[in-house]
């Protein structure tokens, strides 16, 4: 069994390059590994792990004045309407600490927590999502995240006090042929004989990159002795004022309109070896690790996109009267407002509890950042979708024109377009599910690996079958027992027989894992239909895990507050409904025949249906692509 991915030679090596980035270990403790393994562990996540009191008391002053700040100075239409963050913005974000949050006290930064960064991200994001963006790409992925992961003390000192005063950063990995695919990476660095390295190549898409004054840059790097990597990728800092740093071209989308982002070039870029951090050889392994907490900082402002969702369709459904009522009390409406209703609860549960998690420092997070980056993506969506939808003409209309015609000037439309990219970048949709799939089947892949691998000589093979065994052996019966229907969880009242289906569907859930590698054996890899209906499951239970706790803390705080346990017991229906069409799903599907037509529809084998459109809708791209 190897890791999920495409099969083919190139797609072999583009597997072994993720593989040898991933952190085989699991030091720490994992909610969400227990779970895909059949064990329902409560007790690791409940109560949830305590804010740190002292922190909070500096948070608080620190999110008011950005509050008061974003208010007065953000204007998320301004900023999309001329795509650009003005510099005062930037200038009195600098001026409150908020270029690093997270960076300790020690090296000049605010030293705050995760949940403290997630909920100064969801401040700004209520204003303007291209800031946000900017803030993100800056502190989540860009240069301090992994430097105060991986560097050395040298490399902290001169940078991070540089950096929390303002000097903003981004993140460069993607190129012209790497996007979900670092195996095709181009941009290289050789050594001098001096030490210093010569970067070439040319980054795309880089957030922040024309107006960054600091970067983090992967390139290949040649293997040498003492380098782990047989195609090492190394992690260099690289500041924009070298020579040789070009911006080549800025870049412009269909949402975040204020970004800078852009085509970035190194020509021949002198970089001291000091400026390597996590060593030569480790840059993609940097990169994934960097990610791995990163990645929470999207679903604390898709959170925030969830609960603005709610205020203006709640506002509207009041307020708007169609056919003699509030449209809110119309079923097809009210069907979307609660769904809306409940959906932005559990973003905001499964934010706050796994970027608790990550403050704890006793957890390994891997699994639940990459969970909730995938799930609060496509539910921030669907959120907007619905929204907009209520909002109906009116949220399809500008908040500037809007505004002309003396309406409220609810940003629904901006919303819309901004939130897709949540579902592509730091790891698509599609990618975050092959990489949660293949962590939530490290176990079987380290027992049964070699079993299953066609390449894999006769004594590996030998010594795997009687390791997977004697682990079976004992273990798959246990997938069967529990205790299930048991009482359990009672301190959770009317939330508790939620809990119950997790601890049920956890084992269910391994026992549908196990299935598939026993029927699908080492082909389990190329069926990621299967594998992501799996994935799913896995993350509708942690929101449902986490929206019971997050009720249950809510109303031990006030007894009186019946609402939350409402709320969180219709979240947790709509996704047990999820969860048992994805089981759905797993018996019976079109997949074969849906894969069949695809194959078709590549070979062009639908021409007639397609007709004319290639013309009319590419134009002269189609007619010349035809040439060719
Ligand atoms: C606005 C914006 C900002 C960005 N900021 C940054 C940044 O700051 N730094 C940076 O380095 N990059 C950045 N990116 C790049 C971003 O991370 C990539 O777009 C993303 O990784 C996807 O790569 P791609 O677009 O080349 O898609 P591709 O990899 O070409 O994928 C195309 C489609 O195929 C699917 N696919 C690909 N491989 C597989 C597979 N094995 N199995 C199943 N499906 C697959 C994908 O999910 C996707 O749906 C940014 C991009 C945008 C648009």
């Amino acid at each position: 069994m190897n890791a999920p991915g495409p099969s083919g030679p190139a797609g072999q090596e583009s597997r072994q390059v993720a593989e040898a980035a991933r952190e085989h270990e699991w030091e720490r403790e994992s909610f969400m590994r227990h779970l895909f393994e059949g064990r329902f562990r409560l007790d690791l996540i409940y109560p949830a792990p305590p804010p740190d009191p002292d922190e909070q008391a500096r948070a608080r002053p620190f999110l008011e004045a950005l509050r008061a700040f974003a208010i007065r100075h953000i204007d998320g239409d301004r900023i999309d309407r001329e795509g650009h963050i003005p510099e005062e913005v930037l200038d009195g974000l600098r001026e409150l600490g908020a270029f690093g949050i997270k960076i300790p006290r020690a090296y000049g930064g605010l030293g705050l927590s995760q949940v403290t960064y997630g909920r100064a991200l969801g401040i700004v994001a209520s204003r303007c999502a291209s800031t946000t963006a900017l803030l993100s790409a800056h502190q989540s992925i860009g240069v301090p995240q992994p430097l105060t992961l991986f560097g050395t003390e040298a490399q902290k000192e001169a940078y991070l006090p540089r950096i929390a005063k303002g000097a903003l950063s981004a993140f460069a990995l993607t190129e012209s042929d790497v996007g979900s695919d670092p195996a095709n990476m181009s941009s290289h660095a050789e050594p001098t004989p001096d030490g210093d390295w010569v970067l070439h190549g040319e980054k795309l898409w880089t957030t922040n990159g024309p107006r960054a004054e600091l970067m983090i840059v992967m390139a290949r790097t040649p293997p040498r002795p003492g380098v782990r990597s047989r195609r090492p990728v190394t992690a260099f800092i690289v500041e924009t004022a070298w020579e040789g740093v070009e911006v080549v071209r800025e870049c412009q989308f269909m949402g975040l309109k204020g970004i800078s982002n852009g085509v970035i070039r190194f020509n021949g870029v002198r970089v001291p070896s000091a400026n390597i951090v996590g060593g030569e050889g480790e840059g993609l392994r940097l990169a994934l690790v960097t990610l791995n907490t990163g990645r929470l900082s999207l679903p604390a402002f898709c959170t925030t996109a969830g609960r603005a969702g709610l205020e203006i369709s709640r506002r509207w459904a009041a307020e708007r009267i169609q056919w003699g009522r509030p449209i809110g009390e119309h079923e097809a409406v009210a069907q979307k407002l609660g769904g809306i209703a409940a959906e932005a609860f559990a973003m905001e549960a499964g934010s706050e509890l796994a970027s608790a998690m990550a403050d704890a420092k006793r957890f390994d997070i891997r699994l639940e950042a990459a969970l909730l980056k995938l799930w609060h993506s496509e539910t921030a969506w669907v959120v907007a979708n619905e929204a907009l939808q209520i909002r109906g003409g009116r949220g399809y209309e500008t908040a500037d024109s809007l505004r002309a015609r003396g309406e409220t000037p609810y940003p629904v439309e901006r919303a819309v377009r901004d939130l897709r990219i949540n579902m592509i970048f730091e790891g698509t949709s599609e990618i975050m599910r092959l990489f949660i799939a293949r962590e939530a089947l490290d176990r079987h892949v380290k027992l049964a690996g070699a079993l299953l691998d066609p390449d894999a000589p006769l004594p590996r093979r030998l010594a795997a079958a009687g390791r997977a065994a004697l682990h079976y052996l004992w273990w798959y019966p246990t997938l069967w027992l529990g205790w299930g229907f048991w009482p359990a969880h009672g301190s959770f009242g009317p939330l508790a027989k939620h809990l119950r289906f997790v601890s049920r569907t956890s084992r269910r859930l391994s026992r549908a894992f196990f299935h598939r590698i026993v029927r699908h054996g080492p082909a389990l890899e190329r069926r990621q239909a299967v594998l992501g209906r799996l994935v799913d499951v896995g993350a509708e239970c942690f929101l449902i895990s986490a929206a019971c706790i997050h009720a249950e803390g809510l109303v031990r705080e006030d007894p009186k507050n019946r609402v939350a346990v409402e709320l969180a017991d219709l979240f947790c229906r709509r996704a047990r409904r999820r969860v048992a069409n994805a089981f759905r799903g797993l018996r019976s599907n079109d997949d074969v025949a849906t894969d069949r037509v695809a194959k078709r529809a590549m070979a062009g084998d639908y021409g007639w249906l397609t007709r004319d459109v290639g013309e009319l809708v590419l134009g002269d791209l189609n007619a010349s692509s035809e040439k060719r």
